[in-house]
């Protein structure tokens, strides 16, 4: 049987509306959120990127500010910005965009952020939350058995009362949308970011999943993923390498007496169907912008219009996954909204928090 498709741009939207009434009741009140984006690059990516976020914070009434500063900014520069920015009483948010010019440390940048004004959940003091927030649910388990559930939901995810790391939080919520009972189930988690695996082990650990965590040193990788009843994915690395095989192909293609002839890189999948458990939830949080194939000379091949075919995918292989699979979200469709959502969640959050 085909798997139910986890539809993250519907959990999303009906996140934001919430968002929306509160934003509405935070102005009436006097702490209107309001989220400055500290840009100090002139990267195409970046501006897109910047673009959604402003068009985001629009559609649920949150005041949304790009605070350009010089593409050679220095990092004490950014360090000084980022204190008169936490100064600054009406600034409830703020979010670093990357890149940053060289020479500066976005670990070093986003811990000078006031905690209570992260965006993204990401400055020390509150990926530390969750971490803390996992040994008080162990408490509350013991504690109060009947609710517990309900507990668990209010305090680490919808009410976690200060920013928290938003793609991991998405990621918890799309499993839990399921209404799978997440106690004692296992849990294999594949990769370890930061930003991503760490904090999704941590809130699974929350909801007493069993976890194991896999990563680029995991020798085994099939033989793991195949015990998940939730499988989390996120590592953006397919098979092989593509940018770059093209210029290797080409070189030996001239001289192929002085090197060996490269190999076409393997852009499937990395979590094949036969990796999955039949049945389990299946979470892929990467974005992969992949050519639908390689040329002869391994340039990616071109569309209608001329331009290099492409597609965004994530690391499952996801139409025969979801034949396995008794959940499983699309990408795109699936983390990313929840991402967005709960990025306005955590800006929404530290308005409350100021003030
Ligand atoms: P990262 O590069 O920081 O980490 C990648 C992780 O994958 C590492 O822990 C690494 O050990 C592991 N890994 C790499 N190759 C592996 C392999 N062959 N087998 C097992 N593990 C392997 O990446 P990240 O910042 O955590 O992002 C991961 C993916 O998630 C990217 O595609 C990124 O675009 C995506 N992402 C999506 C959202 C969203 O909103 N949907 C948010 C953040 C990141």
């Amino acid at each position: 049987m085909s798997a139910v498709i986890i539809d993250g741009e519907a959990i999303a939207a009906r996140i934001k509306e919430r968002l929306a009434k509160e934003v509405e009741c935070l102005k009436s009140i006097g702490k209107a959120p309001h989220l400055v984006a500290l840009q100090a690059n002139d990267n195409p990516g970046s501006r897109i990127y910047v673009a959604n976020q402003k068009k985001s914070c629009e559609e649920i009434s949150i005041r949304y500010e790009v605070d350009e500063q010089p593409i050679n900014s220095t990092q004490d520069q950014l360090l000084k910005r980022i204190e008169e920015l936490n100064a600054m009483r009406d600034v409830t948010g703020i979010i670093i965009q990357m890149p940053l010019p060289e020479g500066c440390d976005s670990r070093t940048l986003q811990g000078r952020i006031n905690p209570a004004k992260d965006a993204e959940g990401m400055c020390p003091a509150n990926v530390g939350r969750v971490v803390l927030a996992t040994s008080q649910a162990a408490l509350m388990r013991r504690g109060v058995p009947e609710n517990y559930d309900e507990w668990l939901r209010e305090s680490l995810t919808w009410n976690m009362p200060a920013p928290a790391p938003c793609t991991a939080v998405g990621s918890v919520e799309l499993i839990r949308s399921t209404g799978i009972d997440m106690y004692g189930k296992h849990a294999v988690v594949v990769g370890h970011s930061e930003i991503v695996g760490k904090p999704v082990v941590l809130l699974l650990l929350a909801h007493f999943c069993t976890v194991s965590c896999a990563h680029i040193a995991t020798t085994n990788l099939a033989e793991i993923t195949r015990q998940g009843d939730i499988l989390v994915v996120a590592t953006g690395k397919p098979q092989g390498v593509w940018n770059g095989y093209s210029a290797k192909f080409k070189k030996w293609q001239k001289s192929p007496e002085k090197s060996k002839k490269p190999k076409k890189p393997d852009l499937s999948a990395l979590i094949k169907a036969d990796m999955i458990k039949p049945g389990a939830v299946v979470i892929d949080v990467a974005i992969n912008r992949l050519p639908k194939a390689l040329d002869d000379n391994g340039e990616p091949v071109l569309n209608a219009k001329g331009k290099p075919d492409m597609i965004t995918c994530g690391d499952v292989e996801f139409a025969n996954a979801k034949e396995v699979a008794g959940w499983i979200t699309p990408v795109p469709g699936g983390v990313g909204p929840m991402t967005t959502a709960l990025l306005l969640r955590n800006v929404v959050e530290a308005a409350k928090l100021g003030g």
